[in-house]
């Protein structure tokens, strides 16, 4: 199915083809730990996303060995997807910033990226 999603001022708004939302996942690594963002399972493949950002609104963090990338928007500050260490370039996303979709109550599981980053 096709999921929407924005960060919270709306200067980056992105869609992509994924398998419904049912449950989450979160990471005890170093910056997801800071983040406490709920984030898809799954990750989708660079094309199978569209990200449309204004000029300059989409940021990117990186730390250690940089090959996860850390985006967000630079007006609102919202994480809104990053690029994964497990599969570089496939994008694990922000289930909070998808419309229609209700992170607070769904059950979700850990991975622990504090071992292994
Ligand atoms: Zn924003």
């Amino acid at each position: 199915m096709l999921h929407k999603g924005q960060c919270h001022c709306g200067a980056v708004k992105f869609e992509f083809e994924g398998d419904e939302i049912r449950s989450g996942l979160r990471c005890n690594c170093s910056i997801c730990i800071r983040k406490a963002a709920l984030m898809t399972e799954y990750a989708v493949a660079p094309d199978a996303i569209t990200i449309s950002a204004e000029a300059d609104a989409l940021a990117t963090y990186t730390f250690g060995s940089g090959v996860a990338q850390h985006h967000f928007c630079n007006r609102c500050g919202i994480y809104t997807f990053h690029q994964t260490v497990r599969q570089p370039g496939h994008y694990r996303i922000n289930i909070g910033c998808l419309d229609g979709v209700d992170s607070i109550q769904m059950p979700y599981k850990v991975f622990d990226g504090a071992s292994l980053l």
